[in-house]
């Protein structure tokens, strides 16, 4: 589906078709019916698979010509405490990077979306309301991610390229879905566990030994542990520049 397609079916633009997440959105009519248990053991084992293939995949897994360059993603934002933050110091740093954005937040701070793409970052779709694919209809996740392309583009002008599903969980029914919708869907090689982070420390020790070239890192822009994030960025980027990484986005 080309990009005009996606904007056309989500309604021409119009704003008018979206709800306030926080009051509007019911979800139960979403849910799919409970499989049937042979049929859940058949989808666990290829979901671990097929998960598998996302967190190694192939192009990553051979590091030893690999360029030295690390791929820093940050998700959940964006958030209007924590975002600017990080973002003034990927400025300082002259290093550029991925923001799987999610949509409501989009719609709240289309401000620092524009600002996330006007500095050369690279703008990802984590969906609407960060809800488990897994457990939406095959409409119902459609909508969901065409509704998170509006509200980026609404924003910042551009429809992203790469999906990451909300808490990395994806099969391969919704992982099909997504690529048909035109979306590679990019995991991380490498989590920070910013999300659950009580200090710089937690961040830095879950670090450590952990970074490669071609690391894809996870971190969060929009969670609460996100305070530690922006506090250590500019020592990680430093260390991590002396150890002579270079940085890239996804694309
Ligand atoms: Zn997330």
């Amino acid at each position: 589906m080309t990009t005009t397609q996606r904007i056309n079916v989500l309604g021409a633009g119009s704003a008018s078709h979206f709800v306030n997440p926080s009051t509007a959105h019911n979800t139960s009519f979403c849910r799919k019916t409970r499989p049937r248990l042979r049929q859940h053991l058949m989808r666990s084992v290829l979901s671990a698979l097929c998960l598998c293939f996302l967190v190694c995949p192939p192009a990553f897994a051979d590091t030893k010509h690999a360029s030295k360059t690390l791929y820093l993603t940050f998700d959940d934002g964006p958030s209007e405490r924590y975002t600017p933050k990080i973002l003034d110091e990927l400025r300082a740093a002259h290093v550029h990077a991925t923001f799987f954005v999610l949509g409501y937040r989009c719609d709240e701070f289309p401000q620092i979306v524009r600002r996330m793409h006007r500095e050369g970052h690279e703008l990802g779709n984590h969906g609407y309301l960060h809800e488990d694919v897994v457990s939406l209809s095959r409409s119902c996740l459609q909508r969901d991610v065409l509704r998170t392309d509006h509200s980026i583009y609404r924003a910042s002008g551009v429809i992203p390229t790469f999906y990451r599903p909300p808490g990395g969980h994806i099969d391969n029914q919704e992982r099909k879905l997504i690529l048909q919708m035109g979306h590679p869907i990019r995991m991380w090689t490498v989590d920070s566990f910013d999300w659950k982070a009580r200090s710089t420390q937690d961040i830095d020790q879950a670090l450590a030994d952990k970074i490669r070239p071609q690391a894809v890192i996870l971190f969060h822009d929009g969670v609460s542990g996100s305070r530690y994030t922006a506090e250590i960025l500019p020592k990680l980027l430093s260390r991590w520049k002396s150890a002579g990484y270079a940085f890239g986005t996804l694309k």
